[in-house]
């Protein structure tokens, strides 16, 4: 083990001092003695060298699109730019306070006001709410408002919400939260929904549809008209899961297609560092005749005042104030800079790089849906099996080579899934590059099988026991020696 892969809490050393404070020329406070603790805290002492390389080494044992290629499908790991991370954090936005007045706020609910318009028009919807703080948390409320919406015109009997067996697992979670019982609907072998099989579940109990296009599978969803009119037909409303949104861009927008109710991932369509939990948010987007019902409060510009109202029918509040604004100034700024010519290229860029990397791999790996792809799409494992090498085998041999492994074992209809998705923001030469790495772990899986069975070779840690990793994780300090 090297020194610096210690824990804070072992290159710790009493007494050793990493800061320097002014002094102190506020009066003495005396505080109250059952406000103070009665030992002091347990805390790290360490230099600020030591601090610096904790720290430093900490972040490389991370991997991150920052670090390199990560085509992990179904998740879109675009590149942030730097420039959104810097505005959102200016002190006029990072120290602003929920509770000041609107009135010296000015400034952000303009930005928030504007965002929506933003993402209306990039959506073909007509009112935003930026209350919910993730994708799952959209999905809830646009299911409340489906709700409300058949409750406010007295038509009680609509307890069914129609999903696609192919739809992403919060789909389903979210409708159950909602309190609607779920249709499962099947799919094609390519994701795409079996019209027939629609047709069988449509009645007077629909509430609604929930569909995300392109599918989970990366296939545009070619008949969503079709299943627009079928659905509102029956009186139900059409929910669009914009997990999906960045390969649209530029190209086709969910409120064309017959959609009345969306929510996007800012933290995957437009740029906030995510993963590992960090920051996200699902805004609402619906069709005018909705947008009463949004969670509130929403920004309305009043001439030239911008003031935080609830909307007159609201479903209620999803977050405790605003939602986060710190993701909402980063898809501002991604959406400013990047103008509406360049936007327009992302959705384009996005599939012609996924198409790529399925064309310049096919003879090697297998390619269960042939037509062509959107953003991502899926091979199932090596297209020779002679040496029984596994999905799971080719990703942990691309982490040796210091690339992220893309989304494996998702979708569940092959076997042997691997899921690939670029995203519009690497070069031809890191394509390249992941291509070439792959057909060489493709020929090593042949001709020199142990070393792709044995991988990773050049990690941290080698190839972990994931179910025990999963249930039986030592987090604890005390543990460090079992880790080791
Ligand atoms: C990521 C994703 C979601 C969930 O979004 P969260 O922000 O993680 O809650 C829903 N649907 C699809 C298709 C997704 O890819």
């Amino acid at each position: 083990m090297r020194y610096y892969d210690k824990l804070i809490f072992e290159l710790s050393k009493k007494d050793r001092v990493g800061h320097n404070l002014p002094t102190n020329d506020f009066i003495d406070i005396k505080l109250d003695s059952k406000l103070l603790r009665n030992d002091d805290a347990n805390l790290p002492e360490v230099t600020e060298l030591d601090l610096v390389r904790h720290y430093t080494n900490v972040s490389l044992k991370n991997f991150g699109v920052e670090t390199g290629f990560y085509p992990l499908g179904s998740c879109t790991m675009k590149y942030n730019p730097k420039i959104n991370d810097e505005l959102a954090t200016l002190p006029g936005f990072a120290n602003i306070h929920p509770l000041q007045p609107n009135s010296v706020s000015q400034g952000f609910l303009k930005i928030y006001h504007d965002l929506a318009i933003y993402l209306s028009k990039i959506t073909g919807m007509d009112a935003y709410s930026l209350n919910t703080y993730a994708g799952a948390q959209g999905e809830l409320a646009g299911l409340m408002i489906i709700k409300k919406y058949h409750h406010d015109r007295n038509d009680f009997k609509r307890n069914k919400i129609i999903v696609p067996d192919s739809a992403h697992g919060t789909n389903p979670a979210s409708a159950t939260v909602a309190g609607f019982d779920i249709v499962e609907v099947k799919s094609n072998l390519d994701g795409t929904i079996n019209i027939d099989a629609l047709k069988e579940a449509l009645d007077d109990t629909v509430a609604g549809l929930m569909l995300t296009n392109p599918n989970t599978v990366g296939m545009f969803e070619k008949d969503i008209l079709e299943v627009s009119n079928l659905i509102h037909e029956c009186g139900g409303l059409l929910y669009y899961d914009g997990a999906n949104l960045n390969a649209l861009l530029g190209i086709a927008r969910p409120g064309d297609m017959g959609f009345d109710i969306t929510h996007l991932n800012l933290h995957k369509t437009f740029s906030t560092p995510h993963g590992g939990g960090g920051p996200g948010s699902g805004p609402v987007g619906v069709k005018g005749f909705l947008k009463d019902y949004l969670p509130g409060p929403v920004v309305y510009k009043y001439s030239d005042k911008y003031v935080f109202e609830t909307p007159k029918e609201t479903i209620g509040a999803l977050s405790s104030f605003y939602g986060n604004a710190s993701v909402y100034l980063r898809a501002y700024v991604y959406i400013r800079t990047l103008g509406e010519e360049n936007i327009s290229k992302i959705g384009p860029l996005a599939t012609l790089n996924a198409n790529y990397i399925k064309e310049s791999l096919k003879h090697l790996f297998k390619l269960p849906i042939k037509t062509h792809a959107m953003h991502e799409f899926v091979f199932d494992g090596l297209i020779d099996q002679s040496t029984n090498i596994k999905t799971l085998d080719i990703a942990k041999r691309l982490l040796d080579y210091g690339i992220h492994a893309p989304t494996i074992y998702f979708p569940l209809t092959f076997s042997q899934s691997l899921m690939i998705e670029p995203t519009e923001v690497e070069s031809l030469e890191t394509l390249d590059h992941f291509i070439e790495t792959m057909s060489i772990i493709a020929d090593d899986s042949i001709n020199n099988p142990q070393i792709v069975k044995n991988a990773p070779h050049n990690t941290i840690v080698r190839r972990l026991d994931e179910a025990k990793a999963a249930r039986n994780p030592i987090v604890k300090f005390k543990d460090i020696s079992k880790l080791t």
